[in-house]
């Protein structure tokens, strides 16, 4: 089964929005055994989009729109699939009986252009729409499949998990299993190096190592008949992969990075605390996300002023003028007083420059120092962050983070 999504909007082609819903379908279609093979934008624009439909009907079996389906004349996604299909547009008494409600309910009148949305093509059924008032399509056609959704993902998600989701199941003839092993402290091309060897030699699974900030995942997809042949063919990879990954692996089960950390934090039986300037506070709350943190954290510090260091953290100010408030030692001695004053176990010190003003050629934007104590040994290391200000502070937590892994 070959996968196809159209996602339409001006929107989307100008940069206005971040085709969020491309991403999400993939993956979602993916998991459910459809081989996705394209990604299309086409502009709210009639003739554009029936040429796209056209090269979709002729290469692919499960075509997924988003967008398109809302109330306005700009919205022309069903009338423009019903006119390559050949087929008319019709009113759908039980959709239109829902907007009624949809309004009722909200206590708000229905406008005479809401009527629209609730006609489909002759041959199609709708979908319903929990959370707006564009109800989906779903239409088969010979043996094609075409998955009409609307554009705002509020809508776009809960549909897909209630509606489509259990059509696609039934579709494909394969089965994919999928493990993603998430690494820190290594970069791309030295992973590719590491496993190239097994990259190389098998197709299926396949092996896909991908970059993310400040770190990498890899995908390992196995397309089989059955559930189990996938996820013995998932296992044997593993097999494969862990010797040369295990230094680096922080999981293959979908845990983020922060879980992972308080979970050894947890274990060890420890406790944190961390005093950060440059992140303003970033990595306190990666690691507040995570659920049952209380027994772990126990305060977070944001000093973003020199004074504020030497006050709360008891950073020496002789020290402050001395090696600068952006500097190893520095960063050491945050960790050791926010340490001290949490009584924690383990102390965080973060101090840098993330611009874009205050570089200099000896300390210039980006770089950071990253001090860490645990149970009285301390250590910093000091980074140089390519990027932006966010950028640089992403990078910043996700670093210390991999340290605290480590
Ligand atoms: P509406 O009834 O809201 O008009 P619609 O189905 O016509 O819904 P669009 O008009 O294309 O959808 O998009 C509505 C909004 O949904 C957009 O302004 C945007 O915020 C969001 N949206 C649309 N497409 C995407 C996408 N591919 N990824 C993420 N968000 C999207
Ligand atoms: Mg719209």
């Amino acid at each position: 089964m070959i996968g196809e999504i159209i996602c339409v909007g001006n929107e989307i082609l100008i940069g206005d929005t971040l085709n969020t819903n491309t991403r999400y379908l993939s993956k979602s279609m993916t998991n459910l055994g459809i081989e996705v093979a394209y990604q299309v934008v086409v502009g709210d624009h009639e003739e554009r989009l029936l040429e796209a439909i056209e090269t979709a009907r002729r290469r692919s079996d499960v075509i997924v729109f988003t967008g398109g389906l809302g109330p306005t004349y700009d919205d022309m996604t069903k009338e423009t699939v019903a006119k390559a299909l050949d087929m008319t547009m019709v009113l759908d008494e039980a959709a239109l009986e829902d907007m009624r409600l949809f309004f009722e309910q909200r206590k708000r009148t229905m406008a005479e252009t809401n009527r629209k949305q609730a006609y489909r093509p002759s041959g199609g059924r709708m979908l319903r729409n929990e959370n707006g008032t564009a109800p989906g399509i779903y239409i088969k056609d010979g043996e094609t499949h075409y998955i009409l959704l609307p554009g705002p993902p509020k809508e776009l998600m809960p549909m897909f998990e209630k509606e489509v989701a259990p059509i696609l199941e039934t579709l494909s003839a394969n089965v994919i299993t999928s493990r993603i092993f998430q690494l820190s402290g290594i970069g791309e091309s030295d992973l590719a190096e590491m496993i190239g060897h097994i990259m190389d030699i098998s197709d299926n699974p396949r092996i896909a190592p991908y970059a993310k900030l400040g770190s990498v995942n890899i995908r390992v997809t196995a397309i089989t008949g059955t559930k189990e042949e996938g996820k013995k063919q998932i296992e044997e990879t593993t097999a494969l992969l862990m010797p040369f990954l295990e230094p680096y692996c922080y999981s293959y089960e979908d845990k983020s990075l922060e879980e992972v950390v308080v979970q050894m934090i947890k274990e060890k039986n420890q406790t944190i605390a961390i005093a950060e300037s440059c992140t303003g506070g970033l990595l306190s709350s990666r690691i507040i996300n995570v659920p049952g943190v209380s027994k772990v954290y126990r305060n977070g510090f944001v000093t973003y002023s020199n004074g504020s260091k030497e006050t709360w953290l008891k950073v020496p100010h002789a020290l402050m003028v001395k090696e600068g408030a952006v500097s190893e030692a520095v960063a050491i001695a945050m960790a050791e007083g926010v340490a001290k004053v949490s009584d924690a176990s383990i102390g965080v010190g973060i101090t840098g420059i993330a611009g874009p003003d205050g570089g200099t050629p000896e300390k210039p934007v980006g770089m950071v120092c990253i001090g860490f104590t645990i149970n009285g040994k301390s250590s910093a290391n000091t980074f140089y962050f390519n990027g932006n200000r966010k950028k640089i502070r992403d990078y910043s937590v996700q670093y210390a983070l991999t340290t605290l892994y480590s």
